[in-house]
């Protein structure tokens, strides 16, 4: 099915700039707090497939306004796990959460 494809390619998404919508990216991360940097990513198996689109420059890009809604405390499910997904910030922040 077309979802299944689409989420299997994962793109990764800078924080929102705004910063009203960047501490609801947080709450929803729930890393309030959370010193957002430059690379700080957070990779699309994190967003409803509706939430990403796909520019006429073939990048995807989230739409206004999203913020990422799909974490291992919901529905988000470890078993479709991917090298790629080392590099997403959700990840990061669980593993320091373990370290503590
Ligand atoms: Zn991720």
């Amino acid at each position: 099915n077309a979802n299944f494809l689409f989420n299997k390619m994962l793109s990764f998404h800078c924080f929102p700039k705004d910063p009203e919508l960047r501490a609801q990216w947080l709450m929803k991360i729930r890393r309030h707090g959370f010193i957002v940097t430059t690379s700080s990513r957070v990779c699309s198996r994190h967003f409803e497939t509706g939430d990403i689109f796909v520019s006429s420059s073939g990048k995807r890009c989230l739409q206004p306004k999203v913020v990422p809604s799909l974490f291992h405390w919901n529905n988000f499910s470890k078993k479709t796990e991917r090298p790629g997904h080392l590099k997403c910030q959700i990840l990061i922040t669980l593993k320091q959460t373990k370290s503590i």
